[in-house]
């Protein structure tokens, strides 16, 4: 099988070449949501669904998916449904699927804000209240593959949140159904489930059909066009990321094993052809023997096709100088993931700035990560990290300030409030406040 392929022609940079950082800005550059000829088709799908509701979401469903159905009702599946799928797994799945959600669960019931407020000396009280969003829609992928740990990633932090209704949407191309898809939804806590996907699913929670209803905040990772949906929705109703393809920084001392790191790399690159995995290291000649493990372990790959695309258009094998060097890429390259494959790696902690995940160790792999580790695998990408954190229970609810004013609380605020409010020239602010002062 793999005679048909050439040495992957895998970018080797090194941060001592003149021209090494065009080449490396070229290397991270992911210009995907700004291509406008998806930005047109995705403009039309949300414009009909906002026009035509369910039907809308069934011609693109029928296109694009290559179904053939006439109803809605085709679309949904029950809570027997999904309950039946968790009961026929085989065993040894349920139990892998039960215990990853478990670990997420533990994991994000941590993340959990709580309400708080403190009293001043004259009765003034001030606080936050935190409360769960009504309603989440939850996008789970599943166009070029299925991703049952997707779905414990996005319901189970909803759900730990306290969301009060949960809708699931998931593409089913060709009509397959996955049945671990369908049992983990069960398992999550998924009130709703529509086996649409694509830019027509976004639109359909965002706005709202005759049959899907409206949400108030749609996450979870996908494609481009559910990506250039999600943007093109945000102030209708909220969203997580804009999440771009998956992406992997390794870093290592040059004592990890080549072949682990090498299968670490592929792990991102066989998501797809736009993946991006970097290697890092200030050991040239363990580079050479990650290269060579690439090709040697390459033909072995199911996803041979996919991971050799990934690696030539966006993969990169980088020698700095050391460590303090590998650090700075760290930071520029502000990975989705990054495996600190060195020794005492919580040495480098307070150094990494900017990543989604770390992975600390030689033994930690990314895969761990993926499924059941227990942290969230939904990750801002494409260095977003710079700005943004893993999905979790915080984006599923919102916080209200609360003030509550005793008579003399009123009466000191009060002036200091007339005082600013005639300065930007508001009367009725500046009346309604000195009303309340006492005399
Ligand atoms: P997807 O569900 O995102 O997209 C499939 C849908 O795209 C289809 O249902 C269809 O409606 C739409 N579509 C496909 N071609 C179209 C076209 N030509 N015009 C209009 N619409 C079209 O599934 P996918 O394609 O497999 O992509 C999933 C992405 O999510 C991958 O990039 C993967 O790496 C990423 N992912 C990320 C994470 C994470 O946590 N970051 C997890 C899982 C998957």
């Amino acid at each position: 099988m793999s005679e048909q392929f050439p040495p992957v022609a895998m970018t080797r940079l090194a941060t001592q070449e003149a021209d090494f950082n065009q080449h490396l800005d070229t290397l991270l550059a992911w210009e995907g949501v700004s291509d406008s000829t998806v930005q047109q088709r995705v403009h039309d799908i949300l414009a009909a669904v906002k026009e035509h509701g369910d039907s809308a979401v069934i011609e693109a469903t029928n296109r694009f998916d290559r179904l053939d159905v006439t109803s809605i009702d085709q679309l949904m599946l029950s809570a027997e449904r999904l309950q039946q799928a968790y009961e026929g797994l085989p065993v040894v799945q349920r139990e892998a699927l039960t215990q990853a959600a478990e670990r997420i669960r533990v994991y994000h019931e941590r993340q959990k804000p709580t309400s708080w407020q403190y009293e001043e000396a004259d009765g003034t009280v001030l606080g936050q209240k935190v409360t769960p969003l009504d309603r989440a829609g939850i996008y789970v992928p599943g166009g070029k593959a299925a991703y049952p740990s997707s779905v414990l990633m996005n319901a189970i932090p909803a759900h730990v949140a306290g969301v009060r209704e949960i809708v699931m949407v998931v593409p089913t191309p060709d009509g397959i159904l996955n049945e671990l898809v369908l049992a983990a939804a069960h398992l999550a806590g998924v009130d709703h489930v529509f086996t649409i996907g694509g830019a027509q699913a976004v639109a359909a929670l965002a706005y709202g059909t005759q049959t899907v209803p409206r949400v108030d905040k749609v996450v979870g990772p996908g494609n481009i066009y559910v990506a250039t949906a999600k943007r093109a929705v945000f102030g209708q109703v909220g969203i997580d990321m804009i999440a771009g393809p998956s992406e992997i920084l390794v870093v290592s001392d040059g004592k990890t094993n080549s072949d682990w790191l090498a299968m670490d790399l592929f792990s991102q690159a066989e998501h797809d052809e736009d993946a991006q995995a970097i290697l890092v290291s200030w050991d040239a000649a363990h580079l050479d023997a990650v290269a060579e493990s690439i090709e040697r372990l390459l033909p072995t790959m199911e996803r041979e096709a996919i991971i050799r695309e990934s690696l030539a258009r966006r993969g990169a094998l980088i020698h700095c100088n050391d460590p303090d060097e590998a650090l700075m890429l760290i930071n520029r390259i502000a990975p989705e993931h990054l495996e600190l494959s060195v020794e005492a790696p919580e040495s480098w902690l307070s150094e990494v700035r900017h990543a989604g995940a770390i992975f600390m160790g030689r033994y930690t792999a990314e895969a761990l990560g993926d499924y059941c580790a227990g942290p969230n695998h939904v990750l801002p990408t494409s260095g977003t990290t710079r700005f943004s954190s893993p999905l979790g229970v915080y984006d599923f609810q919102k916080r209200s300030s609360i003030i509550h004013c005793s008579a003399a609380g009123a009466s000191e605020l009060g002036k200091l409030a007339s005082t600013l409010a005639r300065g930007e020239s508001l009367t009725a602010h500046a009346r309604s406040a000195e009303y309340r002062i006492r005399k």
